[in-house]
């Protein structure tokens, strides 16, 4: 697909989707709003509190300033991006922070760009605008096909993964402990490993079997709760 096409595709008139509700919708929650959001999240998950206090989480004024000027910028830089590289054509998308753990996301409906607030606050400018460049490329592609990341090459992004946010890293520690409950270990190797239930006592180590028993099941090898 060529960017003409992209972009024609882009304009090509929608369908009469329902009509719009005369209330108003959900008006976006602040920078604010999303920080405090963010620091509950954090300390419920018992991320690390020296962790936190570099972070200076309650220093609401700094942060709304701080928050607030990036989205400034990215305003800019959607409009320097789409000067340079679309001739202008680009409708300017609105650009707000999200409570997503990492990244961010192109809603194509409501022609929005959001970008995680978490990964913001935890890692900085670059990767926020590593985040606003992706999401400006899927407004062109919507997948992650090959053609995605020649637009994303294209516009000065970089293609690599958004960062491991520590509120994403202690999702996923928490999504393990509560689904992989039984903690084990190799009585010969010490080695650890995590289990649904406690079937895994019947198992054996297979690195110490096969390194010392010829690769059969050994009782000596067998897995003890750690
Ligand atoms: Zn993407
Ligand atoms: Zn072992």
């Amino acid at each position: 697909m060529t960017l003409k096409n992209a972009l024609e595709r882009f304009y090509a008139p929608r369908k009469e989707g329902k009509k719009k509700s005369l209330t108003r919708s959900r008006p976006e929650r602040s920078e604010l709003e999303l920080l405090h959001n963010y620091k509950k999240r954090v300390v419920r998950l018992g991320v690390d509190s020296e962790k936190l206090a570099e972070l200076d989480l309650d220093n609401d004024f700094f942060w709304m300033f701080r928050l607030s000027g990036l989205l400034a910028l990215a305003y800019h830089k959607f409009d320097l991006v789409n000067q340079t590289h679309f001739d202008s054509k680009l409708p300017r998308p609105r650009i707000i922070y999200c409570n997503r753990s990492t990244g961010g996301y192109y809603n194509r409906a409501k022609h929005t760009i959001g970008i995680s607030l978490a990964m913001t606050v935890e890692f900085g400018e670059s990767e926020f605008y590593e985040t606003l460049l992706h999401e400006i490329a899927h407004i062109l592609v919507h997948s992650h096909a090959p053609k995605f990341y020649q637009v994303l090459g294209s516009i000065g992004g970089t293609g690599k993964k958004a960062p491991l946010t520590l509120l994403l890293a202690a999702k996923r520690k928490r999504h393990i402990e509560a689904n992989y409950p039984v903690v084990v270990h190799c009585p010969k190797c010490l080695r650890e490993r995590r289990y649904r239930t406690r079937r895994a006592l019947r198992y054996a180590c297979r690195t110490c079997c096969t390194k010392y028993a010829g690769g059969k099941y050994d009782e000596r090898f067998r897995f003890v709760l750690a």
